[in-house]
């Protein structure tokens, strides 16, 4: 078990490591964040800060002897350069490295057992069109590395779209996707601990707009509430598979038959922020106490409903008004510019 007093180690400086570095202060850890960027917002709210590149390996190995445990707040790093923060690092870099490759993760997941939509792996115009040709339209083009927020995906919606589609992702490695006629998408938030202890948060349903979480809402409403179980065995046999340790979220799409796995993400999610004010115990707590190997924290609902919403560029300019709104809870993430898409800040509505 590490205690309080012990510096924890965050790589990456953003909303997710800011959030992380604020509930580790609550159970008296020190933090101590990784991130090339001048003013990461999760400095803000952290004991100490190193400013270097993912891949320099001198200033890891320094940073590494000066953390007692660490983690990654998101997946677009290095998997060599952070192998040398060895057994220091959890979730460990097999997690990362199945999750930063769309390609890798979609063969790793049905390799469990779990079930996605039919998906090809493209490398070329002629893959591409061979995939249109099995596959059927309309498909989703994603590059395999360096995707998120809908970011790196283009939809293929007649096959003489192939070839803009291609050019689109800059021809870059990618997967095609058939489409899901989905009903719902919702996640399933699992805590592992080391030793295979586990815990589970009320499933979010979450709602999307132009490929960005726009709004989580627990419980979710039917069909998502009988997929459920399904989705949690899934999840389950995927953090056992990965040796997972921390919290992994797993995204999924509610169909007629049943829930399909989208993608993972091998950390705290977006989709898990409700858990602050909504849960007995957060993710990011929860994340620290599987890191340092404390006892799981209780993870039913406080009052039985939350709904989160993301405040996405300058729909931060609300701030006035939510910070007014009796009960909300809102959450600034200090991230300067609000450019479009980026994620500024969320409210969180929690009521019985
Ligand atoms: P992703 O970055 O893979 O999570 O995709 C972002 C969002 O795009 C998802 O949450 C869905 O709303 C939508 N999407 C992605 N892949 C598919 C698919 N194969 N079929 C239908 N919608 C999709």
């Amino acid at each position: 078990m590490i205690g309080p007093g012990a510096t924890i180690g965050i790589i990456g400086g953003g909303q997710l490591g800011r959030m992380l570095a604020i509930a580790a202060a609550n159970l008296g850890y020190r933090c101590h964040i990784f991130d090339p960027h001048e003013n990461p917002c999760a400095a803000d709210v952290a004991a100490c800060v190193t400013r270097a590149a993912f891949d320099d390996l001198d200033a890891l190995r320094e940073f590494a002897g000066k953390v007692d445990i660490a983690t990654y707040e998101f997946e677009n790093l290095p998997v060599a350069a952070l192998d040398v923060l060895g057994g220091k690092l959890q979730p460990s870099t097999r997690s990362l490295a199945i999750a930063q490759d769309r390609g890798r993760e979609k063969a790793f997941i049905e390799g469990t057992g779990a079930r996605v939509t039919p998906w090809r792996s493209i490398s070329s115009i002629e893959e591409l069109q061979s995939a249109v040709a099995e596959l059927g339209t309309p498909i989703v083009l994603k590059t395999r590395c360096y995707g998120y927020d809908g970011k790196g995906q283009t939809w293929v919606r007649d096959p003489h779209e192939a070839e803009g589609a291609w050019k689109a992702i800059a021809q870059e490695p990618a997967i095609a996707e058939a489409a899901v006629d989905f009903v719902a998408e919702f996640s399933v938030i699992v805590t592992r601990w080391n030793d295979g202890r586990h815990a589970f948060w009320d499933s979010p349903e979450n709602e999307h707009r132009g490929g960005i979480l726009r709004r989580s809402t627990v419980p979710a409403g039917q069909p998502i509430a009988g997929q459920i179980a399904e989705a949690r065995e899934a999840a389950l046999r995927i953090a056992e598979a990965l040796g997972h340790v921390g919290v992994l979220t797993v995204e999924f799409f509610a169909t007629a038959d049943g829930p399909l796995v989208n993608e993972i993400a091998p950390r705290v999610h977006n989709s898990g922020h409700w858990t602050i004010e909504g849960a007995v115990t957060s993710q990011f707590e929860q994340h620290i106490r599987a890191l340092c190997d404390l006892p799981p924290g209780v993870t039913g609902l406080v009052r039985g409903h939350a709904e989160m919403e993301n405040l996405i560029g300058d729909e931060i300019e609300r701030w006035p008004e939510l910070v007014a709104e009796r009960g909300a809870h809102v959450h600034i993430y200090g991230k300067g510019e609000a450019r479009p898409g980026r994620k500024m800040g969320h409210v969180t509505r929690v009521k019985r």
